[in-house]
């Protein structure tokens, strides 16, 4: 299994090409780029376009400690596509962070927002440190410092970061002070996932597990299923998993198995899911409410209709692609499924919902928080939850139209869905001078 540093990077080789080693993001984007681009009729210099990120800003944050002595951190900002509207994307404090990650990260954003249909392009950025290391006040003073130096290219017009891994509500708080200090003006559209109090949305924590649980009810409709009879297996219990379970078993589904970093709860006769502390209540706390204790890898092949990894990448691998009972996946995580995998479960006839499809709730409320900003105007938790199901039903509709007419994968015709977007405005906009 994926270690949780490899979060987000995710996937491995083209299912032609297999290798152990798992994919780099830059690697993934470029190979769904060409992917969809063999589908359609693009011109050749748009995908080579689309293959590069406009701008790759690499910045040096000198900090103080707070035992008085400096340690000079590197920070990036990787915007790849604007053809449709600002970037829009995470800052993630990691160690591991690197260029070629937020070039590779960026890139997904871009498809993501594209196939949302939301007026942006993809963008990504962090720093590299390891956000355990810091006191509070160190991570204040790295994001202030951050902020100034990526100021002039940030901007609720230019580039809107997010919070990401090692990043928070908090951090954006800071981040959007720094910069509406040295505007002189509060300016709350520069970061999205704040606090609401100033200017964040109702509704944005929960989103991507509501999106997973929209998708998944969308999906079990179209393959006839009823919710009431569909039983289901969710991988990791913090945001996007302990969401996506309390909506689906609200919502009538049958909620068979969950799991933390430690194991898996299994009850056939459903879990009662508000009864177990998500990540975020008590972490890493759901083997302490179990009678029935599972592996993580046990939870994964359990015979279920539907499987949502919703914990961290590279999980359903070459090595039990074959064992997995779901007839659908759903994935909540970003990059659970490896290539080898996919191919696997496309020969098995399992059918695989995209991350970049089913977890956009995220991006999709910070559309909507971005929207509030601009206008001073907050909106209600319903109108936030009630557009949020409108844009992922008019997203699976377009997706569910190529998937039918292509005779594709639920994966390409997203990708299609989103190239198609992005081609056709650079087509529009031309190339200039
Ligand atoms: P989280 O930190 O809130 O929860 C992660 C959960 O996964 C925890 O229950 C943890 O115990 C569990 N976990 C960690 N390692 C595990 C392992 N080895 N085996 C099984 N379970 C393990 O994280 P999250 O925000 O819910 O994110 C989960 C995934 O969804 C990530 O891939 C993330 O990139 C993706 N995602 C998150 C958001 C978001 O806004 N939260 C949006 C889109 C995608």
């Amino acid at each position: 299994m994926a270690s949780n540093s490899d979060k987000d990077r995710n996937k491995t080789e083209d299912s032609t090409v297999q290798s152990a080693k798992p994919e780099s993001a830059l690697e993934t984007a470029r190979r769904q780029l060409h992917h969809a681009a063999d589908h359609l009729s693009i011109d050749q210099h748009i995908v080579e376009r689309l293959k590069h990120p406009k701008k790759v800003h690499e910045v040096t944050v000198p900090v103080e400690r707070d035992d008085g002595t400096v340690e000079v951190f590197t920070g990036y900002r990787a915007q790849h596509d604007s053809v449709r509207g600002p970037y829009k994307g995470g800052l993630r404090y990691h160690p591991e962070v690197t260029r070629d990650e937020c070039v590779g990260l960026g890139m997904w954003m871009t498809w993501k927002c594209a196939l949302m249909d939301l007026p942006f392009g993809g963008a990504k950025g962090g720093v590299a440190v390891n956000p355990k290391d810091l006191s509070s006040a160190e991570k204040e003073r790295l994001t202030r410092r951050f902020a100034q130096e990526i100021r002039n290219v940030i901007g609720p017009n230019k580039d809107i970061p997010a919070p990401d891994m090692g990043t928070d509500p908090q951090t954006m708080a800071w981040l959007m002070d720094a910069y509406s200090m040295q505007e002189g003006e509060t300016t709350p559209g520069v970061v999205t996932g704040k606090p609401p109090v100033v200017g964040g949305s109702k509704g944005r924590e929960e989103a991507p597990g509501r999106s997973v649980a929209i998708i998944t009810q969308l999906v079990c409709e179209y393959y006839d299923r009823q919710l009431e009879e569909t039983t289901i297996a969710i991988q990791g219990y913090g945001s996007v998993g302990a969401n996506a379970a309390r909506l689906l078993d609200e919502w009538g589904a049958t909620v068979v198995g969950i799991s933390d970093v430690n194991g898996a709860m299994y009850d056939p006769e459903g879990i009662d899911t508000a009864s177990v502390p998500s990540h975020d209540e008590e972490p890493e706390a759901v083997t302490d409410y179990a009678d029935t204790l599972i592996s993580n890898e046990e939870l994964l092949t359990l015979d279920v209709d539907v499987l949502i990894p919703a914990a961290l990448g590279n999980v359903i691998t070459e090595e039990n692609a074959e064992a997995i009972a779901a007839d659908l996946v759903v994935e909540g995580a970003n990059g659970p499924t490896t290539s080898a995998a996919d191919s696997i479960l496309t020969d098995r006839d399992v059918a695989v919902i995209p991350d970049i499809l089913a977890n956009a709730g995220g991006v999709t409320v910070s559309y909507f928080e971005w929207l509030q900003d601009i206008n001073r105007r907050a909106w209600s938790l319903e109108r936030v939850n009630d557009e949020l199901e409108t844009e992922m039903q008019a997203a699976w509709r377009d997706v569910q139209a190529e998937f039918e007419s292509r005779d594709v994968t639920w994966r390409d015709a997203a990708y299609i869905v989103a190239l198609s977007r992005i081609a056709e405005a650079h087509r529009a906009r031309g190339l200039w001078p």
